[in-house]
């Protein structure tokens, strides 16, 4: 997620000073760092065959505000359980205060826990080994909000959510994903890559948007005659959805099918090319500069949808991207670099926040040649490696330690060792993490041959000291 005012917290923390470690420099300096890069295999890691498929079915009200959902899950762990545990994102504290609510209302295997509301587990009746295929059925209600800033809200015409869903918090390889919900605005949830089939029935004449941006085929008819839209996400680690009246262009950028979709209530207020043209200009840009150095766009399409109440903020799903009215050429390239930092390579969303958002800034700042641009951040006070429970007590310096001062400690460690070096450290790391759930050790692990990028890594506490 970008967060509104990230770009403006550099400097606003009374420990923050403007004491420059290292600025880039124009041209290279006398000691110019003759680095090389490592060789490795960049072609990405294949997703595991035996990944969750998920089906979902969404039915929205035709007041936009309540949508009654199905969800099938066969889900093969990797390790033995006991339990199936899901994730209700809506019930978090920052959602909940602002009216988001899930229900799980039928449940194929009785509960056996429901810890602050976010977590679910459901007792199997017996211990299940691993690799043995596990269903599950649910049905849920979710409860959106007025409009929000966030990923759930709806208007009078217009409704979008995201993580609206019991999210399976499994992890290959470390198990149930159980971190607490954090009440500062950004992302706590861990969830690995699943095959994700996804029907939204929505009121007549609305307009479903659901990832897949050649999909917008007219859309088959549900039994009781609403319109039913159906997306398939082979790479999923959650889905996104906006249904109402909008706008919409389809490009090719770089081989990739873009569809970008303004909401009637923001092109109300604005021209919609006024909208169009700079989306679609920094798509282009942020796509092309992120494959470039990164790997190519990991998933079948990009749809970009942007609706008035996200303000100067935005928020990312694998092939989906929620953006506001406003600061595109920030929040385009930022949401666009979390497809690869988030998308491709996942996180731990809620342990390592910075895995994800300081990455995300870094690449933002790379895209737009802003190098400099969160350097003062180095001297902010705070380790950019704390996890979420952290931060929601401390607010204030989330931005500017996770994301500003995150970025500049990787702007600084690809200027100790060069770009060419730095980036092909990266690109292993990303190639290497594709479709997994990456750590701060299996970062550590791609650097090993760069103690001094370890250095400002730890020195920043990005990553703990030895
Ligand atoms: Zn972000």
């Amino acid at each position: 997620m970008r967060r509104a005012l990230a770009v403006l917290l550099v400097c606003a923390a009374p420990a923050c000073t403007v004491g420059v470690r290292r600025a880039a420099s124009p041209s290279p300096p006398p000691h110019a760092p003759t680095a090389t890069a490592p060789a490795c295999d960049t072609a990405y890691a294949k997703p595991d065959p035996k990944r969750p498929v998920i089906r979902l079915a969404f039915d929205l009200d035709d007041a936009h505000a309540r949508v009654t959902g199905t969800e099938h899950v066969v889900f093969t762990p990797d390790l033995p359980v006991t339990e199936v545990v899901f994730r209700l994102w809506p019930n978090g504290p920052a959602s909940r205060a602002n009216g988001a609510r899930l229900d799980v209302t039928v449940m194929s295997l009785p509960p056996a826990l429901s810890e602050g509301d976010t977590l679910l587990s459901l007792k199997l009746p017996a211990p299940s080994p691993a690799g043995r295929a596990i269903t599950v059925d649910l049905d849920f209600v979710l409860t959106l909000p007025r409009s929000d800033t966030d990923r759930y809200g709806h208007t009078a015409r217009t409704a979008w959510w995201a993580s609206g869903h019991p999210l399976l918090a499994w992890v290959r390889g470390a198990g149930w994903a159980r971190e607490p919900a954090a009440g500062v605005l950004g992302e706590t949830a861990t969830s690995e890559v699943a095959d994700y089939d996804v029907t939204v029935t929505a009121p007549a004449g609305d307009t479903v948007l659901g990832g897949e941006a050649s999909d917008l085929a007219p859309a088959p008819t549900s039994p009781d005659g609403r319109p039913s839209s159906r997306f398939h996400n082979a790479l999923a680690r959650d889905v996104a959805v906006a249904v109402g009246p909008f706008e919409t262009r389809q490009v090719r950028v770089a081989g990739v099918p873009v569809l970008v979709a303004v909401s009637a209530e923001l092109a109300t207020g604005t021209d919609a090319e006024a909208v169009f043209g700079p989306v679609l200009e920094n798509v282009t840009s942020a796509l092309r500069s992120h494959a470039t150095r990164f790997g190519p766009y990991p998933f079948p399409s990009l749809t970009v949808v942007a609706l008035d109440a996200i303000g100067g903020a935005g928020v990312e799903y694998p092939g989906f991207v929620f953006v506001g009215s406003r600061r595109y050429d920030l929040v385009v390239p930022h949401e666009l670099a979390h497809q690869w930092f988030y998308g491709l390579v996942g996180d731990d969303q809620a342990r390592d926040p910075w895995l994800d958002e300081a990455f995300a800034t870094y690449a933002e700042q790379l895209a737009n040649d802003e190098e400099d641009r969160d350097l003062a951040s180095l001297d902010a006070r705070g380790d950019v490696g704390a996890p979420m429970t952290y931060w929601d007590r401390n607010r204030r310096d989330y931005g500017t330690i996770v994301y500003a001062k995150g970025a500049a400690a990787l702007l600084s460690a690809r200027d100790e060792i060069g770009a060419a070096a730095f980036d092909g450290v990266i690109r292993c790391y990303v190639a290497a993490n594709a479709f997994r759930v990456a750590t701060p050790a299996d970062l550590a692990r791609a650097f090993a041959a760069f103690p001094n990028v370890l250095t400002i890594l730890r020195d920043t506490g990005a990553l703990p000291k030895p």
